[in-house]
């Protein structure tokens, strides 16, 4: 069987901290999926399309590795394609907290599908897409936390 694994997210923008897990995945799956998960609620800084379209540019060169996006529940997407497992990094305690509920709830509905974490590198501790937004939006330096391919 092809193991192939969604990293779900927002990726409001994909920032270094996402490809340092990404990077690290790749040679352990078949296929990864970047799930861009967007509902119509919830507002981002950056359009679904822009998001979309760093993440293509970045993953050009690596067949393994596409971009998708999707709307509902992330085991629902999984499903749809043929995911088996679900990527999420964890840098913290808090991180951690927040994902063992969603794991383990998305491990009630779907039990086929795994959760697998990756713990980023430590000097990757402090990067949030969050943080990111806000260096962005005050006019701070966000460059060194961007892949060099998000320009905005
Ligand atoms: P979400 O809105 O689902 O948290 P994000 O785009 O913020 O989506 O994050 C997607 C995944 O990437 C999550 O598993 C998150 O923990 C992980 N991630 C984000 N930044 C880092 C980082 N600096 N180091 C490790 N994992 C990270």
């Amino acid at each position: 069987m092809k193991r192939i694994a969604l990293f779900p997210g927002t990726f409001d923008p994909i920032t270094v901290g996402h490809l340092n897990i990404l990077e690290r995945a790749i040679p352990l799956f078949d296929e990864i999926v970047i799930g861009i998960g967007h509902n119509s609620s919830k507002s981002t800084l950056f359009p679904l399309e822009q998001r979309e379209n760093w993440i293509k540019e970045i993953f050009q060169n690596v067949p393994s590795v596409r971009v998708e996006s999707y709307e509902g529940l992330t085991v629902d997407f999984c499903k749809k394609i043929d995911a088996n497992y679900i990527l999420r990094g964890l840098r913290n305690m808090s991180d951690f907290d927040y994902e063992k509920n969603i794991a383990q709830m998305n491990k009630l509905v779907s039990n086929h599908i795994e959760s697998i974490f990756l713990m980023c590198d430590p000097e990757y501790t402090p990067i949030s897409s969050s943080v990111v937004r806000d260096l962005i939006r005050n006019g701070g330096n966000a460059a060194p936390y961007l892949p060099e391919e998000v320009k905005y």
